[in-house]
C-alpha cells in the first residue's frame, strides 16, 4: 500500500521521471507517448499530486555503445528520437554543451514525481470515487475474484502485481525478472536532472540524478542488475553512486566539496519488474474468471502508466462484453 517500503513493491523506490525508453514503433513507446499529456497536465494543474517539471540533460559516452546501460540509453540519444515532439524543448547537445568525457547528448523538459506524495494521492482519488481498498495476498489470480468487498465474486480481475506475477498461481510468468536498482536519497537540489549512458564501474551500473517535487529529496542512482533479487543496499555501490553523481553534477555539493558534503536521507533498493518481450497488457480467461493483465513495466512504469491504463480500460470493456454474450 502507499506508505509501505518493501522489496515486493517497486513503485515507492522509483525516481521517478519521464525518460522515454520504448523503441520507435513499439507498444512501450506508444504507452509513453500517451502518458505524457496527463503527467504534464498534473504538473501544471495539480500541485497536490507532487509532480513538477524539470530540465533534463542526457549525456552520451561513445564507449558505452553495446553495453547493458548503453542499450538502455541508446534510444534517448538519437537526434531523431521519436519523443522529440512529445516533450517540450527537445534539443540535441554537441560536444561543446556536455561535460568532459561525453561526446554529446540531448536535453528536454521532463517531469519528476515525488512518489511519497503521488502514490497516496492516487489512493485518495480512488477512495473519492468509491473504491474500497483492502489488504490481502492472493496465492492464485482466481482467488482475487473472491476478495471483493461485497462478498460476491468479482466479474473481472485486473492483475497489477508487478514482479510477483513471476510466482502468482495461474500466471507464473517466467519472462519476468528483477532489474535491481539501488538509490541514495539526498537533501541537495541541483535544479535539473541528468544521466549518463554508462560508467567505468561495470556494464550494469548507471549514473542518474533527479530532484523530486515538493521537498521529496534528490535521487542519486544507480544500477540495473538483471536477475538480482537482493533487497539490501550494498554500501560499496552506494559510495560509487554518490561519487559518480557528484562528478557528473557538481551542483549537488558546495564548490570544491566531495561526497562527504552530501546529506543522506536514506539508501534504498527497488526491483524493477522487467519482462522479456516488454510490458504485458492482455486479457485472458483463467478458470472461468476474465483477467486483464497489466504488469512488467520495468524501469518505465510511471512514464507508461496513463497509456497502459487506457489500453487496460479498453480490454476491460471488451472482456465484460464477451462475458455478457455467454
Ligand atoms: C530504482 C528504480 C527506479 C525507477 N525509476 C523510474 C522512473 O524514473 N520512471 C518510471 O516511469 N519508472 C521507474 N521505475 C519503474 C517503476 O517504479 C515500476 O515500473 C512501477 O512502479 C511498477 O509498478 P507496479 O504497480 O506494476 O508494481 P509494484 O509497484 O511492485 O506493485 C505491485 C503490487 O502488487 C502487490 N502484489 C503482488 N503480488 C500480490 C499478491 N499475490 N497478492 C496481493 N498483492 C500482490 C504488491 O504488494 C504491490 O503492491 C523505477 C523502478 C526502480 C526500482
Amino acid at each position: 500500500m502507499p506508505g509501505d517500503y518493501d522489496i515486493e513493491y517497486a513503485s515507492p523506490w522509483a525516481g521517478a521521471n519521464y525518460q522515454p525508453f520504448g523503441k520507435h514503433g513499439t507498444h512501450a513507446a506508444e504507452y509513453e507517448r500517451d502518458s505524457w499529456p496527463e503527467l504534464s497536465r498534473l504538473a501544471h494543474d495539480a500541485p497536490e499530486a507532487g509532480i513538477h517539471f524539470q530540465p533534463t540533460k542526457l549525456f552520451r559516452r561513445s564507449k558505452d555503445v553495446g553495453s547493458a546501460t548503453g542499450d538502455w540509453f541508446a534510444e534517448l540519444m538519437r537526434e531523431d528520437a521519436w519523443f522529440k515532439d512529445v516533450v517540450p524543448n527537445f534539443k540535441v547537445m554537441t560536444k561543446a554543451d556536455v561535460p568532459a568525457g561525453m561526446d554529446g547528448g540531448t536535453s528536454f523538459t521532463s517531469v519528476c514525481i515525488n512518489t511519497s506524495l503521488y502514490l497516496p494521492w492516487l489512493a485518495s482519488r480512488c477512495l473519492k470515487h468509491g473504491v474500497k481498498l483492502r489488504r490481502g495476498i492472493a496465492t492464485h489470480i482466481v482467488h482475487a475474484a473472491s476478495m471483493h468487498h461485497s462478498g460476491k465474486r468479482a466479474d473481472l480481475v485486473i492483475n497489477c502485481t508487478g514482479l510477483s506475477s513471476h510466482a502468482l498461481g495461474g500466471v507464473e510468468d517466467k519472462a519476468l525478472y528483477p532489474g535491481r536498482g539501488q538509490i541514495v536519497v539526498v537533501r541537495s537540489d541541483p535544479g535539473y536532472m541528468c544521466s549518463a549512458s554508462g560508467t567505468d564501474d561495470g556494464p550494469d551500473e548507471a549514473t542518474y540524478i533527479m530532484s523530486r517535487a515538493a521537498g521529496g529529496g534528490c535521487i542519486l542512482g544507480g544500477c540495473m542488475q538483471k536477475g538480482n533479487w537482493e533487497s539490501q543496499p550494498d554500501p560499496n555501490l552506494a559510495t560509487r553512486i554518490m561519487k559518480r553523481a557528484v562528478d557528473l553534477c557538481p551542483e549537488l555539493v558546495p564548490a570544491g566539496k566531495g561526497i562527504e558534503a552530501l546529506s543522506v536521507v536514506r539508501h534504498g533498493v527497488g526491483l524493477r519488474p522487467m519482462r522479456e518481450g516488454s510490458i504485458r497488457v492482455e486479457k485472458e480467461v483463467i478458470e472461468g474468471v476474465p483477467v486483464v493483465h497489466n504488469y512488467g513495466h520495468g524501469g518505465y512504469g510511471y512514464q507508461t502508466s496513463y497509456g497502459c491504463a487506457a489500453a487496460v480500460e479498453k480490454l476491460v470493456k471488451e472482456a465484460l462484453q464477451e462475458r455478457a454474450r455467454l
